[in-house]
């Protein structure tokens, strides 16, 4: 069953770090709705939604800026995608947006699960990442989210900022885990060039923390939250039993899925040996006008898929089955890449497993740079 993705492109104001597609004004949310509603009737019909969507995805942007009015819309629209096969409806909020009115729309409506960034708990923190909420408004956002009855919800922290020290992110771990909370999405801090970080860093004005201090940041926030009882299932995700993102994970394993709404992006098999992806233009006032425009598309062959698939397996606490690259992606490892997977293994950075290959913690720490240097072998 395939998924779907809705990027709903809305902030109240613009996080210093964020690069992801969005607006500050409100003044198209409406006919923003109005866009989606076409796009979701146009798939309707479609033969892969002939079982209704196996998960749906709100995320952005910040889809809690949206009304009630604009979900009940919206969810009276997605029906024909809602069945008894629908595993997971997640919306994506921030805690300046929780209230118990807003909490309580969304459960009405049949949403399982949120995804609430708080980042940090830090108001000094909070203040240079330009966040729109204070850690009063986090702390009473997770407390409604468990009072309105959603057992399953994830919460974003973000680790490796400038100056902060290994206390520093041993206090804010200390209060993510004060909550009784069933996933943590922990984050590197990234610069990305086109953000306010970026331009500091590049003026000079900011100094990001040292390569060597975000690996131990990465590693204590592993160490802390797997022995505070989550499993870390991939570099950055971390679920109590259960409460594994299915969504996230069926990204991971190319299951197929539309995305709907400015920016979004999708990805469909075509037929067992190609598969396309194809975006939305991240332009709103384009996506209003024509809801169906798809721009970039692309054509992907086995090898790439399997090269995608590596990238993103081996991030995974599951790794990936030899059986699975050859019967899937027609891909077995050369000679030399066995060699180098031995090697690799002798070194501590991959577990000896017969049927698959898995990055140990160490190897997980490097995990993108060591797939880059298997697929070029
Ligand atoms: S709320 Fe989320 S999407 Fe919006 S600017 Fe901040 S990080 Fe980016």
């Amino acid at each position: 069953m395939a998924g779907i993705y809705i990027h709903v492109p809305f902030c109240k104001q613009a996080c210093s770090y964020c690069d992801f597609y969005f607006v500050t004004k409100t003044d198209l949310m409406d006919a923003f709705v109005q866009a989606l509603l076409i796009e979701i009737k146009h798939w309707e019909n479609h033969s892969l939604f002939s079982e209704g969507a196996e998960t749906i995805y709100f995320g952005g942007g910040t889809p809690s800026r949206l009304e009630p009015k604009h979900w009940q819309l919206i969810f009276d629209s997605l029906q024909a995608f809602i069945t008894s096969k629908t595993r997971e409806i997640t919306v994506e909020v921030n805690p300046d947006d929780v209230t118990i009115e807003s909490m309580q729309v969304l459960k009405a409506l049949g949403v399982t699960r949120l995804s609430m960034g708080v980042q940090t708990f830090d108001e000094s923190r909070l203040h240079f990442m330009h966040r729109a909420h204070s850690k009063t408004q986090a702390i009473q956002a997770i407390e409604i989210i468990q009072k309105t009855g959603f057992k399953s919800f994830t919460v974003d922290l973000i680790y490796g900022n400038p100056n902060q020290t290994l206390a520093d992110l041993n206090a804010d771990i200390d209060q993510f885990l004060t909550f009784d909370l069933p996933h943590i999405s922990a984050y590197s801090l990234t610069i990305e060039p086109r953000t306010r970080l970026g331009k500091a860093e590049e003026k000079g004005t900011l100094i990001p923390l040292q390569d060597d201090a975000v690996s131990e940041h990465f590693l204590l926030v592993r160490e802390r939250l797997t022995q505070a009882g989550f499993e870390a299932y991939e570099v950055s995700n971390f679920a109590k039993l259960g409460h594994r993102s299915f969504h996230n994970s069926n990204y991971w394993k190319h299951i197929d899925y539309i995305g709907m709404g400015a920016g979004a992006h999708s990805f469909v098999w075509l037929d067992g040996k190609t598969a396309r992806r194809w975006n939305h233009a991240p332009d709103l006032k384009a996506y209003v006008n024509n809801p169906l425009q798809q721009t970039d598309i692309q054509t992907l062959e086995l090898s790439e898929l399997a090269e995608e698939r590596l990238l993103i397996g081996l991030r995974t606490k599951d790794g990936l089955e030899f059986d699975e690259l050859k019967n899937r992606y027609q891909f077995s490892f050369s000679e030399e890449q066995l060699h180098f997977i031995q090697q690799l293994q002798e070194q501590g950075l991959v577990q000896p497993h017969p049927e698959k290959i898995v990055l140990t913690d160490s190897g997980l720490l490097l995990a993108d740079h060591l797939v880059l240097e298997l697929i070029t072998k």
